[in-house]
């Protein structure tokens, strides 16, 4: 993801609107994340301020994760601001990055801000059912019908009773 800024050079104060629209984002290069279902768009302003170049923009896609208990895919929206400082090199600065040519690079960044916006965990909806631990079947979709019950003693009378009546 790349910013041609030559026009920057030499004007201190100057700024450039920045508008990057990457289709097909590599979604194998974050953990967790199955697809990448928007383009990945920046777009804000890069101003030169002594040769320090300031991008303020806004990133924005939206992604698919998968659901934490049944691995059913989620839409994600993620949204996130963009501040970063860049300069040739030369700067002892630990907040600039430094670039050659005329060009920005924002690849690192975009994709270690995308990182931080992930969530620890999604669902598919609040009371996700998750998958059945006997067969993997989707316990959302139905009941399989595994035995998966874990008997507590207190109860075993109650299950007895509905045990009986399935069986009229
Ligand atoms: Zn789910
Ligand atoms: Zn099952």
């Amino acid at each position: 993801m790349l910013i041609a800024m030559a026009q920057l050079f030499g004007k201190k104060g100057a700024k450039m609107p920045v508008l990057l629209v990457e289709q097909n984002h590599e979604a194998s290069d974050y953990p967790d994340v199955v697809e990448f279902l928007q383009p990945v768009k920046i777009e804000g302003t890069l101003t030169n301020e002594d040769e320090i170049f300031v991008l303020e923009a806004k990133c924005a896609t939206e992604i698919a994760l998968e659901c934490s208990r049944c691995l059913a895919p989620v839409k994600q929206k993620i949204c996130f601001e963009l501040k970063e400082r860049f300069a040739h090199t030369g700067i002892e600065d630990e907040e600039t990055q430094t670039f050659s040519g005329d060009q920005i690079d924002l690849t690192v960044s975009v994709r270690r801000g995308i990182i931080e916006e992930l969530p620890m965990r999604v669902l598919c909806h609040e009371d996700c059912k998750g998958l059945c631990p006997a067969c993997g079947n989707n316990l959302n979709t139905g009941d399989c019908g595994c035995d998966t019950t874990e008997r507590d003693p207190r109860f075993a009378g109650l299950l007895g009773l509905f045990d009986e009546n399935e069986e009229v």
